[in-house]
């Protein structure tokens, strides 16, 4: 994983009274993530960690592939590019995931949600790459109403970004601490 850093978009609002073949407000206006990324119910809102953050609202099991991370496919260099012009522009969104050596999935552009979920040093997923595709799954069995938590791992020599996670483990940094990446 690399860079991520949150936004500070509103909540949507909860839109009751949808009916089917009514026309569809997107499941994004409506906070959940849509289906076609997640098979669990899942609710973007504002987190007490920072900015918007992702919920179950639903008990997961450990294991299971929680959600894509879907977005545009972008090479090396377009990742590169990306980064630098919004680290000089001191641009707060950006949501790079890179999958291998080459290519990386920016989630500003198609996101399912999964780009929102926020940094944890003691975090409830871990990611998986699968033919060129990247899922959060769950480390361990998740509660209805838990915040969705990864660790972005950034690198220990890129800009230190102080983390307020809360866990009891925290690092104090997003960043890993020197000598200890590619956890
Ligand atoms: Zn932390």
């Amino acid at each position: 994983m690399v860079a991520s850093r949150r936004n500070r978009k509103r909540t949507p609002r909860h839109k009751s009274g949808w009916r089917a073949g009514s026309k569809r407000p997107s499941p994004r206006s409506r906070g959940l993530v849509d289906p076609r990324h997640t098979p669990y119910k899942l609710l973007i809102r504002r987190s007490g960690i920072h900015g918007l953050g992702v919920f179950a609202q639903q008990a997961i099991p450990k294991g299971k592939r929680v959600i894509e991370y879907s977005g545009e496919r972008i090479s090396r260099v377009e990742t590169r590019r990306r980064f630098l012009r919004a680290w000089r522009s001191r641009q707060k969104r950006l949501y790079l995931a890179r999958i291998d050596l080459y290519w990386a999935i920016d989630g500003a552009r198609g996101g399912s949600g999964a780009e929102l979920i926020n940094h944890c040093c003691d975090p409830n997923l871990g990611w998986r790459v699968e033919r060129g595709r990247l899922f959060f799954v769950s480390r361990r069995g998740i509660r209805r109403g838990d915040e969705l938590t990864l660790d972005y791992a950034f690198r220990a020599d890129g800009p230190l970004v102080p983390c307020r996670c809360g866990a009891r483990r925290c690092r104090g940094t997003i960043n890993t601490r020197r000598g200890a990446e590619g956890r």
